[in-house]
């Protein structure tokens, strides 16, 4: 199995060999084909399996397709959310965003705690394709800039799935959950992908998935 052969466009396969990705790690070669496919996952992984690349890719991969696969941008709007229990995660995986999409003319915007909200708002302004974001500061933007559109959001994203519905950050990723998939006034489409990663998967994923997602991929190693 190699990148090649998984369907990704020459752009990311050009990224992927610059950055000595030889071959797909086995969570990316079961998750890519499906991800692209626009399936919506359950990806049982966790840290250093390649999971970050295993849905960012096949993300970037559709992105790219909608831009138009040139500079002038046919579509513009906040097409994918990654949610991320830390901001430490968020961060790393806002950087390997910046990797994968080298060139491809997509933009994504860090919304993360401990940060002023200004600099944030002017990122938001600035057309971002995706969002990076813990669940605090995102209800917390989301409600300050309530003319935020999100009617093109395509894929969301629950990374840590398990760490993200736990405890207090559980409050508050199930008022992100309750906003973006059951109240339609928030404009996201009900039929976007929704992809959750999790090392684990306890009894509120299985119902998270069970109420919220349509015939998910369930895939393990
Ligand atoms: P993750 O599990 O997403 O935290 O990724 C773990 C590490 O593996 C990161 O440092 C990536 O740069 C690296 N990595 C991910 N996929 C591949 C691959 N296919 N080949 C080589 N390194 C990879």
């Amino acid at each position: 199995g190699s990148f090649e052969s998984l369907g990704l466009n020459n752009r990311l396969l050009a990224n992927l060999r610059r950055l000595g990705y030889s071959f797909p790690t086995p969570v990316q070669r079961k998750s890519i084909p499906p991800l692209l496919r626009g399936k919506d996952a359950i990806i049982m992984a966790r840290t250093g399996s390649g999971k970050t690349a295993a849905f960012l890719l096949p993300t970037l991969n559709k992105l790219y397709q909608d831009v138009g696969g040139n500079d002038t941008k046919l579509v513009s709007g906040i097409r994918c959310i990654v949610v991320s229990p830390t901001r430490e995660l968020a961060t790393q995986t806002l950087a390997f965003f910046k990797k994968y999409a080298k060139g491809l003319n997509l933009k994504a915007c860090l919304l993360v705690g401990g940060e002023p909200f200004e600099s944030q708002f002017a990122a938001l302004a600035t057309n971002p394709d995706a969002l990076i974001a813990t669940p605090g500061r995102l209800l917390q933007i989301l409600d300050q800039i309530t003319y935020l559109r999100l009617h093109s959001v395509e894929t969301i994203v629950f990374d840590e799935a398990d760490r993200l519905f736990e405890g207090n950050l559980g409050k508050d990723t199930r008022q992100l959950v309750e906003l973006f998939l059951e109240s339609p006034s928030s404009g996201v489409s009900h039929t976007c992908q929704k992809i959750l990663v999790s090392a684990t998967l306890p009894q509120v994923l299985a119902d998270f998935a069970q109420l919220n997602m349509q015939d998910p991929a369930l895939i393990r190693l």
